[in-house]
């Protein structure tokens, strides 16, 4: 199938070709005739299968057909509702840039960062507002944003907005919205709760799935190292010596605390590395991110809500220095490696007290993981879970956890 064939009209092809975009995704081929014919959609697909397009395409092409008020009198007529920063602001990417032959004006708001400059932008009018809950909700307040001339609204990775306790936001700002909109909900997972949210948003919606087979696919090799907990980083480093060397690599670690220690260990023994984490400031966030995409350096660490959504590509390895406690994470998180058809490995360092984890993610990819047993740092077979039950200092994380900034930001958890 060619987007020719989608209806797609003359200044939206020409972006697309400007990408050098050869064929329409499969989400994109399922999702793009149901958009443009004014369904409500819910929609279970990752970040990498093109789902940003998938709506971005058919929105824009709804408002350009429609589009007749001068610059001044602009109406938000399409909004996209993402959890975190760094998505809101590869989306609005997106939208400029798939927008490039037409008139139409995108912005994105989020946290983080100054109001003024957002407010001017907004007072200036545009069509399409890519926003995260909290600070669109503010600037409603405030009366800079009216969402009365809201034809499409889209929630993307509501499985992600949920978990980050978005809920009350999300239905807050769907009851700003007119009733008779398009609503379309996308999701990487899709968990009792999402559908329980999409029943109460969506009109008859045309479901639609697209799973990722590349995520646990042979593209990616997936080696299993048992190693006991103290001497993760130095299997770490012995890898990133040996292998893995200057290939861009993203290390996942479960607490910011974590992610700290481990890139201050990596810098000290001269790696090029930068992290992303829930406790950084946008701008440093955006830095790091910005930093690994230029290949300024080849090693990102992160925590996995940071990073997801991030359209990182070409990476040619992922270390789970940590093993999720959800086997969907890691499905995710290995995801990232081998896209497109390259070849990527995902290593995992398994602690004794992770064993049950691993259990898990075997089941749910019905696959068994490549234990590699020949390397520096065994785990003695015979090694007790580690307990982790209340010594009298408590856990050694717990300093790192609670900084003044999580404190502060109780939603922000990750
Ligand atoms: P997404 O799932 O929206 O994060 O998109 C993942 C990546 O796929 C992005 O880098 C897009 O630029 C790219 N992409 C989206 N649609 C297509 C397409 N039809 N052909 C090739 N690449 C695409």
């Amino acid at each position: 199938m060619s987007f020719k064939s989608l209806k797609l009209n003359k200044p939206i092809l020409r972006a697309i070709a400007d990408k050098g975009y050869d064929n329409p995704t499969l989400i994109q081929e399922k999702a793009i005739p149901f958009i443009l014919d004014k369904k409500d959609i819910i929609a279970s697909a990752q970040t990498g299968t093109g789902k940003t397009a998938a709506f971005a395409l058919p929105i824009l092409q709804l408002l350009y057909d429609k589009q007749d008020a001068p610059k001044k009198g602009k109406k938000i007529r399409a909004l996209v509702i993402s959890p975190t920063r760094e998505l809101a602001t590869q989306i609005q990417n997106s939208f400029q840039n798939y927008s490039t032959y037409t008139n139409l004006r995108t912005t994105v708001v989020f946290g983080g960062t100054s109001i003024e400059p957002q407010k001017e932008i907004l007072k200036k009018g545009v069509d399409i507002l890519i926003a995260t809950p909290g600070r669109l909700l503010d600037l409603h307040k405030q009366n800079i944003i009216n969402l009365d001339y809201i034809e499409t609204f889209v929630l993307d990775e509501a499985d992600l907005m949920l978990d980050m306790g978005f809920i009350d936001d999300v239905k807050k700002i769907e009851r700003l919205c007119p009733e008779s909109k398009q609503t379309l909900l996308f999701s990487a997972t899709m968990p009792y709760k999402v559908e329980a949210l999409a029943k109460t948003i969506l009109t008859t919606p045309e479901r639609i799935e697209v799973t990722k087979q590349s995520s646990t696919s042979k593209n990616v090799e997936q080696l299993l190292y048992f190693v006991p907990k103290p001497k993760k980083i130095e299997l770490c480093l012995h890898l990133l010596r040996n292998t893995i060397k200057k290939h861009r690599v993203i290390i996942f670690r479960r607490t910011k605390y974590g992610v700290d220690k481990l890139e201050k260990t990596l810098l000290k023994n001269g790696y090029t590395a930068d992290s992303i984490h829930g406790d950084k400031t946008q701008s440093n966030r955006q830095i790091a991110l910005n930093r690994f995409k230029k290949n300024e350096v080849n090693i990102l660490v992160a925590t996995d809500v940071a990073a997801r959504g991030i359209d990182v590509t070409n990476l040619d390895a992922v270390i789970n220095f940590d093993i999720p406690n959800s086997p969907e994470t890691y499905v995710h998180r290995i995801g990232r490696t081998a896209r497109a058809g390259a070849l990527g490995v995902a290593y995992s360092f398994c602690s004794a007290d992770e064993k049950t984890y691993i259990i898990a993610i075997q089941k749910l990819i019905n696959q068994q993981l490549d234990v590699i047993a020949d390397h520096p740092y065994p785990l003695d077979p015979k090694a007790k879970k580690e307990v982790h039950t209340s010594k009298k200092t408590g856990s050694k994380h717990k300093k790192g956890r609670k900084s003044i900034a999580s404190k502060k930001k109780k939603k922000r958890w990750y």
